[in-house]
């Protein structure tokens, strides 16, 4: 009796643990199941919504370091931040027929009015950044035609050009100095600055001159003169720096952007740089 009793009890003892192992795998398998069905979940509803940003004409960009180089078009509800701006994808190639007057031995120099036609820029309200930024442009080269210079616009009026369309354009033409024109705008309405960037070490001195002048013309903060990774002056073969003027965020500074007698100011502190930096370039091939 004992024995059989005995023997009843280890068979029991010895199925139990199968039983109990099935059961665990069978636990391990459902809860895997269900965290990778909420992983899925999770990352569907996150791809759902960067299509829904694409779909409105925007994503979003490798880094910040996207931000100024023309491209960023947002609505008030979709305002970038400095760590996830937005900008519009381009398509690389586009043809563009450009006219350079003659220019014998004067130097050539290209203003790049950012953004224009569908792509506003950043923009605050009816505010659009192509408009200021065209504006300030036109006047730059009308200074700078008036100074000696040959300065040309990579747009006279409110057209769309891809960003490949204006360095082309700069390197077509093979213009001795580009600089393109942009505004900012950040989350924080009271940030208010000039930034100015440049792609290499051959382009600081532009860029530093330009920033200069104009901060000293407009009066405004001078927040920096970096060097920054942007399609303008990365794929320019010449001296080149992009300007953020101003930031449309604030008010202030955006009410000045709007004035015609401000907007003059910039276009003297960029013109003034410019010839700064062209007669210094000038001085040092004659030394
Ligand atoms: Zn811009």
């Amino acid at each position: 009796m004992s024995r059989e009793w005995s023997n009843g009890w280890t068979h029991r003892r010895r199925r139990f643990p199968v039983v109990k192992l099935i059961l665990v795998v069978l636990i391990c398998v459902l809860i895997l199941g269900v965290s990778l069905l909420l992983i899925y979940y999770l990352i569907d509803s996150k791809n759902s919504k960067a299509q829904g940003a694409f779909a409105s004409g925007t994503s979003v960009a490798e880094n910040n370091s996207e931000q100024p180089d023309g491209s960023e078009q947002f609505t008030d509800s979709e305002k970038p931040s400095e760590a996830a701006p937005i900008v519009i994808e381009l398509p690389k190639e586009h043809k563009v027929d450009f006219y350079v007057p003659e220019h014998e031995g004067i130097p050539l120099i290209l203003i790049d009015p950012g953004h224009g036609g569908y792509d506003v820029g950043a923009n605050a309200g009816s505010c659009l950044e192509k408009d200021i930024n065209l504006a300030i442009a036109l006047k730059t080269r009308d200074q700078l035609n008036r100074m000696g210079y040959v300065c040309v616009v990579t747009r006279e009026d409110d057209s769309h050009l891809y960003l490949s369309d204006r360095t082309n354009i700069a390197n077509d033409i093979k213009a001795d100095v580009c600089v393109s024109i942009h505004q900012n705008f950040f989350d924080q309405t009271d940030i208010t600055g000039t930034e100015t960037w440049y792609g290499s070490e051959d382009s600081r001195d532009l860029a530093t001159f330009i920033h200069k002048k104009v901060v000293e013309h407009a009066q405004s903060k001078s927040r920096s003169v970096q060097e920054g990774d942007y399609h303008m002056v990365r794929e320019t073969m010449m001296p080149s720096c992009l300007i953020e003027v101003g930031f449309l965020s604030n008010p202030e500074e955006r009410n000045n952007l709007l004035s015609s007698e401000y907007q003059e100011k910039i276009a003297t502190g960029i013109a003034e740089g410019i010839d700064e930096y062209l007669k210094q370039s000038q001085s040092n091939k004659n030394s």
